[in-house]
């Protein structure tokens, strides 16, 4: 890809997101109902899961049902912190790299997620293409995405309150590289790259502060995982869970290798203790404390 058509990139090195945001951040409910949400949807056996914006590794342990899962994220402090919270066992391997650029081999994967990172994304269907070029035919994509037709955002425009329509399909910007998606939009999407949607669920119905403080977590997570079953019907939370399955439409050859080059699509390396050479364009990728950095 020529380098000036490489999208902007929201980079969360040396962010201590994870423990600001999550850890001390009162985002319990967030946390619990997603759990109950990938707990539902992706529970299907297989071999390699690719969970892209892997971040600290906060749902990592969730995916049960897969036996290896490939960590990638942009930034390499977050792998470290992924690193330290599920250790360097081999069920784990962490990459450092971007979604417009997945550096595997096509149809590698059984399984891929994407949760709270679509959300960053300047060029979403770039990345689903990557997506479905590096899942197997018939592997599942579970993806979460930030609804722009939520109910707070629907109110708040009909009082005059928010300029932005929430119908209109086109993504928002509401902060640099933060953007909101019209469901409508992130099916068609889905569709065009090949990948089918199975069913959806909408998550996080009650994040409103005022609720959290008031009613207890439990009761708060449980009518979230009632309100959850409706996904397929309408979608007006603020986050929304679709599992979709790659088509054959674009039928893949049978896979032969792991990595790919990001520079040259390269599918030959030579691996030392410190670096993964290129065979094809010479390039080194340096390999740091068990980190694989592709960018
Ligand atoms: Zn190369």
């Amino acid at each position: 890809m020529n380098p000036s058509a490489q999208p902007p990139i929201c980079n969360y090195e040396g962010s201590n997101y994870q423990q600001v945001f999550w850890e001390s951040g009162e985002r319990q409910y967030e946390d619990q109902v997603e759990a109950i949400a990938i707990r539902r949807l992706l529970n299907q056996p297989g071999e390699y899961l690719l969970e892209i914006g892997a971040g600290a590794g906060r749902n990592t342990p969730r995916y049960r049902t897969y036996q290896r899962i490939v960590l990638l994220d942009y930034s390499i402090s977050q792998l470290e912190q992924a690193q330290a919270r599920l250790g360097q066992h081999q069920r784990y391997l962490y990459v450092a790299g971007d979604a417009y650029h997945l550096p595997f081999v096509a149809g590698l994967f059984d399984a891929a997620t994407m949760i709270r990172t679509l959300h960053h994304l300047a060029q979403p269907q770039l990345a689903l293409q990557q997506v479905r070029r590096v899942l197997k035919d018939g592997g599942f994509f579970l993806l979460e995405y930030a609804n722009k037709q939520n109910l707070k955002a629907i109110l708040r425009y009909w009082f005059g309150r928010q300029a932005w329509n929430p119908f209109d399909l086109a993504p928002i910007e509401f902060a640099e590289l933060n953007f909101d998606f019209h469901p409508k939009a992130i099916r068609h999407w889905l569709a065009e790259n090949d990948l089918q949607l199975i069913r959806q669920l909408t998550v996080s119905h009650f994040r409103l502060g005022f609720l959290k403080r008031t009613i207890p977590l439990k009761v708060l997570v449980a009518l979230d995982s009632l309100a959850q079953l409706t996904g397929n019907w309408w979608q007006l939370s603020p986050s929304v869970f679709a599992l979709a399955q790659a088509g054959e439409m674009r039928k893949s050859a049978p896979v032969n290798g792991f990595f790919a080059c990001p520079q040259c699509e390269g599918e030959q390396f030579h691996e030392l203790p410190t670096h993964m050479e290129c065979l094809t364009c010479g390039r080194q990728w340096e390999i740091r404390n068990g980190i694989y950095v592709f960018r």
